[in-house]
């Protein structure tokens, strides 16, 4: 490894997500519309070797961790033995997932198998009816059954909530009882608002949701591990696992932010809300690895010291979820 990647306010950036497609099974209403997006075609879409190359030099920029995200990253063909390789480099300390669950009965066990560091699912209420409205298109059996097939592997688990008031609010309680019979980490994610036209009034703060948890179930702070995420993890007493709230809109975590984002077209985003983007394809079709890396090194140097996102604010980003990966 050369230098650890470093930004201008001193942050360390050592995680990558890479969304590795933008298909998805689901059209979660938080994250795309009813119709779906319009869809990349398939020249456009990174192959696997052009996102193995963005990996490889990024990881020996100093990146430490890689996420692979989507669209749905499990539906994506090939992905196995892709994330075997990833897995493989040299200077990579985690790969992790983030997947709707869907097909995890059938990827659990080699995602066991290749030793992936743990499991983002994401799951926005535990009532069938309400789940396929949510999803729109998705069950909530396949899920769940995935998830306790993965638990019985013992793949760490981390399970998703977006909270959204008046649509699943009324579950947070429910969710967060989810750690007490499992060693899982539940945690509640504030609802952005997306290029979709979606409402900030759907939206319940870090705070709210802290207080609503806290005033069930009191709420021991607990501390925060090198390379865990942007969570402020909690426990209830005595609980298997541990809870977290994402306070993505709130900003809290802006100032220890180390992550990087490429789309599945070859986008880089050195902000999930910022329009700073450098589009990698360009160095990859002309095999040009140096310009690869400077091209990260100056798209590292313009992150930006936080997004200007707000509760009160009425414009929207432009983005999809989807696209980028959350
Ligand atoms: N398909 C996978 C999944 O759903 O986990 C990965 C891609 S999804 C875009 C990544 C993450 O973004 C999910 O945890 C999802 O809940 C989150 N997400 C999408 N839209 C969001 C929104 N409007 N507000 C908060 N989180 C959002
Ligand atoms: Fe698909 Fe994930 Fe977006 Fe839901 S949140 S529509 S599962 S990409």
């Amino acid at each position: 490894m050369e230098q650890p990647l470093y930004d201008r306010y001193q942050r360390k950036i050592n995680y990558l997500r890479l969304s590795v497609t933008d298909r998805c099974n689901f059209r979660c209403v938080y994250c795309m519309p009813a119709e779906g997006i319009d869809q990349c075609n398939h020249q456009q879409i990174l192959s696997y070797e052009t996102f193995y190359s963005i990996a490889e030099t990024a990881v020996a920029l100093g990146i430490e961790k890689i996420r692979l995200t989507g669209g749905e990253p499990l539906i994506r063909k090939g992905i196995l033995p892709f994330m075997q390789r990833l897995n493989d480099l040299d200077g990579l300390k985690q790969l992790v997932v983030t997947t709707n669950g869907f097909n995890l009965l059938q990827t659990a066990k080699p995602l066991c198998d290749l030793g992936i560091h743990y499991l983002n699912v994401s799951l926005d209420s535990l009532k069938a009816d309400r789940f396929a409205r949510i999803t729109r298109i998705g069950t909530l059996k396949p899920v769940w059954d995935g998830l306790i097939l993965a638990d019985s592997l013992a793949i760490p688990l981390k399970v998703n909530m977006v909270v959204m008031r008046g649509i699943n609010d009324d579950e947070i309680a429910d969710f967060a009882a989810l750690t007490l019979k499992y060693n899982w980490s539940v945690r509640f994610i504030e609802y952005m608002p997306n290029a979709d036209g979606s409402k900030h009034e759907r939206g319940l703060s870090a705070d709210e949701i802290y207080q609503r948890i806290n005033s069930l179930y009191p709420l021991e702070k607990i501390s925060h591990r090198q390379l865990a995420g942007p969570a402020t993890n909690y426990r209830i007493k005595g609980a298997k696992g541990t809870i977290g709230i994402i306070s993505a809109l709130s900003c809290s975590f802006c100032s220890s932010c180390n992550r990087l984002r490429v789309s599945s077209t070859g986008i880089l985003r050195n902000c999930l809300f910022s329009d700073q983007e450098t589009d990698l394809k360009p160095y990859l079709d002309n095999n040009d690895l140096t310009g690869l890396k400077e091209a990260i090194i100056a798209n590292v140097d313009q992150k930006p010291e936080h997004h200007t996102v707000s509760w009160d604010k009425s414009e929207l980003p432009k983005l999809h979820m989807s696209k980028i990966g959350g």
